[in-house]
C-alpha cells in the first residue's frame, strides 16, 4: 500500500513534488495555505492584508455565484440567497437540526427527516456538499493566482468530532471542487502541527487544543505518541463565542445610551451600528485598557476591566468544557504538557489568562490564532507530499472500500488513505417487509455509483428472521490488517446470524489503474453528485409512495372523499416526477405531498389516539 498522487492535468503519476494544499474550511472563515521555502504561509487577498474567507456563498439571480467578502456584504441586502455556516450542515439531517433552525436566515428543507438536508436558493435545491465546494473551489482560485500553477491536491480540516458522514461529505466537497483530498485532518492536530508539536516521533506527551472562534468553541485533549495523534477527548459548546462577547458589550452600550434591547430589531441600522461597535471595542480591549466611540453624536465607552466583568461568566463555561474533557480523558489539568491556542476570540487577554491559569502553564500563542489550523494543514500536506523524510508515512488505503446500497450507490466504509490497520462500520436495515436475505456486495473506488467501481465480491447474509422493513439491525464491519486484507463481516443485531469474508483490495490492480479510477472519480464528480441526487430523490419518493399507499388504506374512515381524492392525485404526479430525470421537480412533488398530507396525518394520528383512549375508557 502506498499514497498515489496524481497529476490531475494529464492522468499522469506524481513523483511526489506536486504542491499540496492545506485548508482549513472554517464554520465563520475558510483559509488555505502551503508550505513556502520550507515555511507554512497562509493566502492573503488581493492587498496582501486578509487571508480569512467568509465561508458565505451568494447566488444571484443570474445564477452567479460569489464567495467570501462580497457575499458577506449580501447577508444584509440579500438573506434569503445568501448562506452562511454551511459547516453546521454538513453530513447532516434535519433531525438533526431541528435545534438550530430557527437561527438560520435562509430555508432548510424538512421533507424528510431522515435524509441529508437540502438548502433551497432561487427553487434550486443545493446540499451542504455543494455550497462547500464552492467555498473550496474559490479557495483553489486564490492559491492558484498566487502560485500562478494549477493545484488539485488537499488537505481539508475538520472538528476532532466530526463523524464518518460530516468526513464524507468534507471529502465529497471537495471532490466536486476538483480537489483531490489526500488526508481529512483534525483541527486540533493540524494547530499542534503548526507548532512543531508531534514532529519529534520520539516525544510522547498530551496537549489540549482550546479553540474560541465567532461562535463555537471546542476543547480537545490530544495524545501524541510516534508521531500518532490521538483524541482522548473533545468538549465545547457548538454556540459560544465572540459574538457572545458583542452581545454583551451591546447590551452595555444600550444601558449607556438609554435604549432598550428591543431598538435593535425594531431599527436595523442603529442595530447594525452598535454592533459594529461592540466588535470594534472588544479588539480595541485587546490591545488598550479602554475604548471611546460614537453612536450618532452620542459617546460610548467601556474599559477593559468592564469588559472583563461582562464576559467572566462566558469564560468561565469554556473552563467548565475544559474539566469536562479532562474528566472525560482520566487527566488532571496539571498532566497537560502543553496547551495550543486556536481562533480569533484567544487573543482576548482574559481569555489567554484564564486558560494559562486553569492549566497552570503558559500556553502556546505566538502564531496567529486565526492562521494556525490552516497552517498545520500545510504542514501535514508537505508531510504527504514526501517533503519532510524523516516523518514516518504509514500504510493507507489506497482506494475507498464500501458496499452497494439501494439503487446501486456507494456507500464508503473505510475511506481512501485512511491509515491501516484500520476498522470501520455501520447500521444498515432491510427495505422490504419480511426480508430474509441481504446481499451485501463490496465495491473499491471513488464514484458515486457502484456501476463505476470495481467489485471485489459479494456474500449473502441469510437466516433474517421475518421482520417488517427497517427493523433488523444489520451491522456491517470492515477490517483491513496490517498485511492489508479486507475482512468484511455481516451481523443481524437482533437474531445474532453472521456472515462474514476476506478479500485482498489491491490483488490484480495496478498503481496506474489506481491512478485512472481516482481521475475518473474528478473528471466526473458534477455528474456523479446529480447522479446520486437524482437516485437520493427516488428512493426518497419511492419510500413516500409506500407510505401514502399505505396511509390511504389504513385512514380510509378517517379522510373524507375530497381528500382521497386530492392525495391520490399527489401521489401519481410524484409517481410521474419519478419517471423523469430532473431532481429538482421530484422535490418538490414531494414537497407539494408533504405539505397537503401533514395535517391529514396530524389528525388522523389524533383520531386514532382519541379511539384508542375511548376504547380504553369502556373496557
Ligand atoms: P474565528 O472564528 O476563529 O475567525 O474567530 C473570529 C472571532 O474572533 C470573532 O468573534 C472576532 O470578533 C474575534 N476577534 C478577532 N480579532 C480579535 C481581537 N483582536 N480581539 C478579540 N477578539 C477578536
Amino acid at each position: 500500500m502506498a499514497l498515489i498522487s496524481i497529476n490531475l492535468k494529464d492522468g499522469t503519476l506524481d513523483s511526489g513534488s506536486a504542491i499540496i494544499i492545506g485548508i482549513d474550511l472554517g464554520t465563520t472563515n475558510s483559509l488555505v495555505a502551503y508550505m513556502k521555502n520550507g515555511q507554512a504561509v497562509c493566502v492573503k487577498d488581493e492587498g496582501g492584508k486578509n487571508a480569512l474567507v467568509p465561508s458565505v456563498i451568494h447566488f444571484a439571480e443570474n445564477g452567479t455565484v460569489v464567495v467570501g467578502d462580497a457575499a458577506k456584504a449580501k447577508l444584509i441586502t440579500d438573506p434569503g440567497n445568501t448562506i452562511y455556516s454551511v459547516k453546521r450542515l454538513m453530513g447532516k439531517s434535519y433531525a438533526d437540526l431541528s435545534a438550530i433552525q430557527g437561527l438560520l436566515g435562509y430555508k432548510i428543507l424538512d421533507d424528510d427527516t431522515e435524509s441529508l438536508v437540502k438548502i433551497r436558493v432561487n427553487a434550486r435545491y443545493y446540499t451542504p456538499i455543494q455550497l462547500s465546494a464552492e467555498i473550496l473551489k474559490s479557495l483553489k482560485i486564490r492559491i492558484e493566482k498566487e502560485l500562478r500553477a494549477p493545484v488539485s491536491q488537499a488537505v481539508i480540516t475538520v472538528p476532532a468530532y466530526f463523524n464518518d458522514n460530516q468526513r464524507q461529505a468534507t471529502r465529497d466537497a471537495g471532490k466536486l471542487a476538483g480537489l483531490d483530498v489526500l488526508r481529512i485532518v483534525n483541527e486540533p492536530t493540524a494547530a499542534a502541527l503548526a507548532y512543531g508539536i508531534g514532529l519529534d516521533t520520539t516525544k510522547a506527551e498530551v496537549i489540549a487544543v482550546y479553540d474560541l472562534g465567532g461562535g463555537t468553541f471546542d476543547i480537545s485533549i490530544l495524545q501524541i505518541q510516534d508521531g500518532i495523534f490521538e483524541v482522548l477527548s473533545t468538549n465545547g459548546d457548538t454556540f459560544l463565542g465572540g459574538d457572545d462577547f458583542d452581545s454583551a458589550i451591546v447590551s452595555f452600550f444600550c444601558d449607556q445610551l438609554n435604549i432598550g434591547a428591543e431598538i435593535l430589531t425594531e431599527d436595523k441600522s442603529l442595530g447594525q451600528e452598535i454592533r459594529l461597535h461592540a466588535e470594534m471595542a472588544k479588539k480595541a480591549l485587546s490591545r488598550s485598557e479602554k475604548f471611546e466611540g460614537k453612536i450618532g453624536n452620542q459617546v460610548v465607552r467601556i474599559t477593559r476591566a468592564e469588559f472583563e466583568t461582562l464576559i467572566t461568566p462566558l469564560v468561565q463555561k469554556t473552563l467548565d468544557c475544559c474539566a469536562n474533557a479532562l474528566r472525560d480523558a482520566k487527566l488532571a489539568a496539571d498532566k497537560i504538557d502543553k496547551i495550543v491556542m486556536v481562533g480569533g476570540s484567544t487573543r482576548v487577554p482574559l481569555v489567554n489568562k484564564s486558560v494559562a491559569d486553569y492549566f497552570g502553564k503558559p500556553v502556546f500563542d505566538s502564531l496567529d490564532p486565526d492562521e494556525v489550523v490552516a497552517l498545520g494543514a500545510a504542514i501535514q500536506a508537505d508531510i504527504l507530499a514526501g517533503n519532510q523524510k524523516d516523518l514516518l508515512l504509514l500504510d493507507i488505503a489506497p482506494l475507498s472500500l464500501g458496499i452497494e446500497t439501494v439503487g446501486g450507490l456507494m456507500d464508503v466504509i473505510i475511506p481512501r488513505n485512511s491509515k491501516v490497520p484500520t476498522k470501520a462500520g455501520r447500521q444498515y436495515t432491510t427495505s422490504v417487509d419480511g426480508q430474509k436475505n441481504l446481499k451485501i456486495a463490496v465495491y473499491q473506488g471513488e464514484r458515486d455509483l457502484v456501476e463505476n467501481n470495481r467489485k471485489l465480491g459479494e456474500f449473502i447474509l441469510s437466516g433474517i428472521p421475518p421482520m417488517p422493513a427497517g427493523l433488523p439491525k444489520i451491522d456491517i464491519q470492515f477490517i483491513i490488517n496490517a498485511d492489508g486484507i479486507l475482512n468484511v463481516r455481516a451481523r443481524e443485531l437482533r437474531s445474532g446470524v453472521e456472515q462474514e469474508t476476506d478479500i485482498r483490495p489491491t490483488f490484480g490492480i495496478t498503481e496506474e489503474e489506481m491512478a485512472a479510477m481516482l481521475l475518473d472519480s474528478i473528471s466526473h464528480a458534477q455528474e456523479d453528485m446529480q447522479a446520486r441526487g437524482l437516485l437520493e430523490a427516488r428512493n426518497e419518493a419511492n419510500h413516500l409512495l409506500q407510505a401514502g399507499a399505505k396511509f390511504l388504506e389504513q385512514n380510509d374512515g378517517i379522510l373524507s372523499p375530497e381528500e382521497k381524492k386530492k392525495t391520490k392525485a399527489l401521489l401519481l404526479a410524484l409517481e410521474d416526477a419519478c419517471g423523469l430525470t430532473d431532481k429538482d421537480q421530484i422535490q418538490r412533488a414531494i414537497e407539494t405531498l408533504n405539505t397537503y398530507t401533514a395535517p391529514l396525518a396530524h389528525r388522523a394520528m389524533d383520531e386514532t389516539i382519541q379511539a384508542a383512549m375511548q376504547g380504553k375508557k369502556v373496557s
